[in-house]
């Protein structure tokens, strides 16, 4: 569903992506840990095309991100046609930025109607069923500030899945989270994963990781170091690296 081949990212002199390679199969969990500032976050804004790669190759679906290509040359997409491709991914941040004007029904309706032209009767009809889904069929009609951290998160991943994304990318959906709300989160991404979504994962909830992932990768400093199942590489990382950055958050 994901490929990287060789996948290099620099802001201005800064070389952050140095080479990452990964596959990410359809329905798969893939987790990615790694320490702040090694590129984990600018690896999934490769992914929708949010930042521009500057050597490698990027594949969603088969197709290339962001480019077409024509002999060996690539053109770049249009702005429509890359805002087409965003929409078969959903992403979840840390910060919900939900619409504070809305309520959470009105959130999950947005795109389908303002981006797919979907009548209004037809997309509540299926937010509230989206709602329901992430265990909020009573909230619908209240405002993100009526609702606690992670319920909101829990609006933003139904809202995400209004417009039936073929891949998920979550960057630290919990992290902004009060520990006790944490769970709830969870609860909903582990049934999303059991429903066969294809999900990228950034995150620090290592429970999450090996009891939900199918695979694991470590990033550090713009590479990655090791990958691997969930369990193989939480109980027996291979690389200094990975343990020294394993024990400090298990
Ligand atoms: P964290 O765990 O803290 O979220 P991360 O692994 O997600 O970290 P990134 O956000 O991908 O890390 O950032 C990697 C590096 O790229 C950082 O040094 C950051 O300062 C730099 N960086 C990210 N975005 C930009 C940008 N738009 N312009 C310049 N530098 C950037
Ligand atoms: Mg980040």
């Amino acid at each position: 569903m994901v490929k990287a081949e060789g996948v290099h990212k620099s802001f201005g002199t800064a070389h952050i992506l140095k080479g990452i390679d990964l596959e990410v199969a359809p329905r798969e969990v893939f987790c990615l840990i790694g320490p702040s500032g090694s590129g984990k976050s600018t690896f999934l804004r490769c992914i929708n095309h949010l930042e521009k790669i500057n050597a490698g190759r990027l594949y969603v679906d088969g197709d290339l991100v962001g480019y077409r290509q024509k002999g060996d040359r690539l053109h770049e997409l249009k702005d429509s046609e890359i805002a087409l491709k965003r929409r078969d991914i959903g992403m979840v941040f840390q910060r919900f930025n939900l619409f504070p004007h809305m309520t959470a029904v009105e959130n999950v309706m947005e795109a389908p109607v303002q981006v797919k032209g979907e009548a209004k009767a037809v997309a509540r009809v299926r937010a509230e069923q989206l709602l329901d889904r992430v265990g909020l069929s009573d909230k619908a009609k209240h405002y993100p500030a009526q609702l606690s951290g992670g319920q909101q998160q829990r609006v933003a991943i139904a809202r995400a899945l209004a417009m039936e994304p073929k891949l998920m990318l979550f960057d630290e959906p919990t992290s902004a989270l009060d520990p006790e709300l944490v769970g709830d989160v969870l609860d909903v991404m582990r049934g999303l994963a059991e429903d066969g979504m294809t999900m990228i994962v950034v995150t620090h909830e290592m429970g999450f990781a090996r009891e939900v992932g199918d695979a694991l990768v470590f990033m550090d400093d713009g590479v990655v170091v090791e990958t691997g199942h969930p369990r193989d590489v939480l109980t027996n990382p291979q690389h200094d690296r990975t343990k020294s950055f394993l024990s400090k958050v298990l």
